[in-house]
Formats: structure tokens, C-alpha cells, sequence
């Protein structure tokens, strides 16, 4: 089955300054569940990938995540998308799991048997283009979240192509080809 991985915050729930720490603070990105059930109906695995230092901070535990990791599962379930591995990288230094690194992302990619080539990882920063590129993964970018400001803080050559587009919605109706898509938006150079 072919899989799509995504970042969690900024691309299916609002980032929070604060940090998500009860299933209280998840709140969906207009259209993305939406966006993943349209993956799962075209036989996509979904995982996602996720930084959450704050449990190596001290200022959530892991069973906490793990509270909201349920929740944000049954939230998108109950709109009827399925999203299968949460990987996190709780640590708060640099280690070879966590974005900007590939760690995690080809820990997803051997859990789902999954070629990085035809594995899209969608993300909100730099780090995750990053840890796509590295990965071997194609890079999508989307505005929503803090993507905006890293178009506006311009990406480095190395790291093109990276299709960008306004949310996941838009970027997974380009995946699947869907009318009314947009299309890859390649970033300006
Ligand atoms: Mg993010």
C-alpha cells in the first residue's frame, strides 16, 4: 500500500504556542481529515511524524502525548480518516530521529515497506523539508501553520523541488490528480 506521511502541528492541527498538552488543544486544520479520508479511499496508508520535545522539557509526560495521540485518532476517525503510526521524537536535543533528521521518517518508511521515492512528506518548516530530503522523501510544503513564514524566509536551493500549496487539502488533491486540484505549485527559486 503506498503511504503518505505528514507533520502533525500546523499541518492537521493548529499549531498552539503553548504546545498541545490535553486532547483540549487539538483542533483540526479546516479540510484535513477530510483531506486524509481522501487518501485512505485511494488506498493510501497515513502516518505522521512529529517533533514533541516538550516531554523531554518536563513539560508534558508521554503518557500525556500518548492521551492526545488518541484523541487526534479518534477525532479523525470519526470524519472518517484513518491515520495508522503517530512516530514521535520526544527528545529535546538534536538526535538522528528527530526533524531536521531522517530518523523517524525512515522508521515510518521500513514500518509500512514503503519506498521513500513515492512517500510525499508534508510539513509546515524547514525541518521537516529537511528531514524529506534526507530521507529521500519528495517535499511538500504547506502555507498553513508556520509555512508561510519559511517561504517568506526562502528555502534553500538543495532542497528543490518542493511543491507548495495553501493547506493539505490542496496538497493531496494534487497528489491524487483530483479535479479542481491546483497542481504542484513549485516554490519561486
Ligand atoms: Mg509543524
Amino acid at each position: 500500500m503506498p503511504l503518505f506521511l505528514l507533520d502533525r502541528d500546523g499541518v492537521v492541527v493548529v499549531n498552539r504556542k503553548d504546545n498541545i498538552k490535553t486532547p483540549a488543544g487539538l483542533q483540526l486544520i479546516p479540510g484535513a481529515a477530510e483531506a486524509i479520508a481522501r487518501l485512505n479511499g485511494a488506498g493510501f496508508d497515513v502516518a505522521v511524524c512529529t517533533n514533541q520535545p516538550e516531554v523531554a522539557r518536563g513539560a508534558m509526560s508521554a503518557d500525556e502525548l500518548d492521551v492526545v495521540h488518541e484523541a487526534l485518532t479518534a477525532m479523525l476517525a470519526a470524519k472518517g480518516a484513518r491515520i495508522g503510526r503517530i512516530l514521535c521524537c520526544t527528545c529535546y536535543r538534536k538526535s538522528p530521529r528527530m526533524k531536521p533528521a531522517a530518523g523517524m521518517l525512515r522508521e515510518a518508511l521500513a514500518n509500512y515497506g514503503a519506498r521513500a521515492a513515492d512517500t510525499p512528506f508534508v510539513g509546515d518548516q524547514l525541518a521537516d523539508l529537511k528531514a524529506a530530503f534526507h530521507a529521500g522523501c519528495p517535499r511538500v510544503l504547506v502555507r498553513t501553520g508556520l509555512g508561510r513564514k519559511a517561504l517568506e524566509q526562502g528555502l534553500p536551493q538543495y532542497l528543490e523541488p518542493v511543491a507548495v500549496h495553501d493547506d493539505l487539502a490542496a496538497a493531496v488533491d494534487a497528489h491524487l490528480g483530483n479535479p479542481g486540484g491546483r497542481g504542484d505549485i513549485p516554490s519561486a527559486p
